[in-house]
């Protein structure tokens, strides 16, 4: 299969590009060997500013009787982590199937797999070689573990796993302590 463009990541960068290709009539192949989306979409910007969203509202309705509404306990208050990611979750996933949509829509292929570029025009995944006229490397950035000693007992080394903290990480009004971030890993 002949393909005009390849594009190898479907974070931010990937998935505009792959869509406006699509758009311009190439013969386009998204290749990403994770999530649709990417960092972005799927641990980064988006979930964060979801769960920052649960955190204000936290806030918000704790400080309701500031504004003159009554009937409100701010200690009966308690927050469901697991009810805040589940809606994250959902809001991810709304998200990751738009940009399917939108890949279909203007013709864009997807597959799920580890793409390598073994040619100026071929790319191998999934035990395939696709034969292009242009691939577009798109795959992102990884962490780089900062060489500096702040003895804190938090996993610097990297911001994924968050997503599988069983509590909540740290405090929701704002005052982070490391030793309730600490108790909440699994
Ligand atoms: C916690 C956090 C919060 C952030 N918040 C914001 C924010 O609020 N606003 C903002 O603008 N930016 C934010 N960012 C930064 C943003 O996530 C990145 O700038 C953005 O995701 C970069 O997009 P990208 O397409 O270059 O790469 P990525 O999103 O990293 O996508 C690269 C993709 O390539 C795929 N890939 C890599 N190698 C291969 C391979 N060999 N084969 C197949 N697939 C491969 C990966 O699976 C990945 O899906 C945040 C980042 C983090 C970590």
């Amino acid at each position: 299969m002949q393909y005009d463009l390849i594009v190898i990541g479907s974070g931010p960068a990937g998935y505009v590009a792959a869509i406006r290709a699509g758009q311009t009539g190439l013969k386009t192949l998204v290749i990403d060997r994770k999530y649709v989306g990417g960092m972005c979409l799927n641990w980064g910007c988006i979930p964060t500013k979801s769960l920052l969203e649960s955190a204000k509202m936290m806030r918000k309705v704790r400080q309701a009787g500031d504004f003159g509404i009554s009937g409100i306990d701010p200690e009966a208050l308690s927050f469901d982590w697991q009810k805040a990611l589940q809606r994250t979750n959902g809001v991810v996933s709304k998200l990751s199937r738009g940009i399917e949509f939108l890949w279909k829509k203007h013709g864009v292929e997807y597959l799920k797999a580890e793409a390598k570029i073994i040619s100026a025009n071929q790319v191998q995944a999934d035990n395939r070689i696709f034969e292009t006229k242009n691939i577009l490397i798109a795959t992102g950035s990884k962490t780089r573990e900062a060489k500096i000693s702040l003895r804190l007992p938090l996993n610097w080394k990297s911001y994924t796993p968050w997503r599988n903290y069983r509590r909540i990480p740290c405090s929701m009004d704002g005052e982070q302590t490391w030793w309730n971030w600490r108790s909440s890993l699994p």
